[in-house]
């Protein structure tokens, strides 16, 4: 039986992310639907036999994070689209988390934006190993996105990773002089920077289509099997029957519902995220792919 408590399904659950990142890349061509994206990469989750560890983020250019289909959504991706394709899979809460950017199309518009956060993500996870100052991370991702003569987002973060718990306690800035934490062998982290050219920052967009339980129901509760299936990860209503969607929307108080981030100058975004474990002397990088 997979337990979060083996690195056996980290690992596992790393390598499925990996795969539907890579995949959703693959699928990301001028004229795809949006929602068919999703949908394809968390069935691909599912299929290999992990659970998606929060909806499919599939946001465009100036939006930076959280955007996922809704149910109704016939958006289609366009030419010189810059998407980040940001995908979750867990095994028993073992999460792994990883995203890639990519011009729809294949262009060259982005690839100067591309290539700052795949460089400070590289950046990065070379600094990671027991004992290093999270500052140190930061610094390096900062320097990486600078030398490309471009902005880090400085209210994005990095985080550590626990079993059911995507942001487990330690945020890790794209930017130095913001935390004073260490990292130690054993931990799961996820680095994920993000450039812009735009302010430099993010702000809260519209309310989107990702949800999660602020705490559990309890077990009379009308939504008690849906916080059995989500616990406290994000989720989504194209993964409900209409009438859970209900039950959900009408109890509405008991969940958290994330706003899209948007770039505060309107400057476009890129990100790129691994997750990696903390060893003695370096990190196991599990989403390679
Ligand atoms: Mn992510
Ligand atoms: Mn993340």
């Amino acid at each position: 039986m997979a337990t979060a408590d083996d690195v056996e399904s980290w690992r596992r659950a790393a390598r499925i992310a990996a795969q539907a990142r890579d995949l959703g890349a693959r699928l990301a061509v001028p004229g795809m639907r949006r929602r068919e994206l999703a949908d394809r990469i968390e069935g691909f989750i599912r299929e290999q036999g992990a659970q998606p560890a929060f909806p499919a983020n599939l946001s465009r250019n100036v939006e930076a994070a959280h955007y996922t289909p809704s149910v109704d959504d016939d958006a289609l991706l366009e030419p010189g689209d810059l998407l980040k394709v940001d995908v979750g899979a867990h095994i028993e809460g073992a999460i792994a988390d990883t995203a890639i950017t990519v011009e729809v199309g294949g262009g060259h518009r982005h690839d100067r934006l591309r290539r700052a956060v795949d460089d400070a993500l590289a950046a990065g996870v070379a600094a990671v190993r027991d004992g290093v100052r999270v500052d140190t991370i930061s610094r390096a991702i900062e320097d990486a996105i600078h030398r490309q003569g471009l902005k880090p987002v400085r209210n994005l973060t990095g985080h550590t990773i626990r079993p059911y718990l995507l942001h487990a306690g330690k945020a890790i800035p794209n930017v130095s002089g913001g935390s004073g934490e260490t990292l130690e062998a054993g931990e799961y982290v996820a680095i994920e920077p993000f450039a812009t050219n735009g302010a430099g920052a993010i702000e809260d967009g519209a309310f989107g289509n990702i949800v999660r339980f602020r705490q559990d129901p309890g077990p009379d509760s009308p939504l008690a099997a849906s916080f059995a299936r989500f616990r406290t990860l994000p989720f989504t209503a194209r993964w409900v029957s209409p009438d859970e969607g209900a039950r959900l929307k009408a109890a509405r108080r008991m969940l958290q519902t994330y706003p899209v981030f948007v770039e505060s100058g309107g400057g476009l975004v890129a990100q790129a995220e691994h997750t990696v474990l903390v060893q003695s002397g370096g990190a196991e990088l599990l989403t390679l792919g």
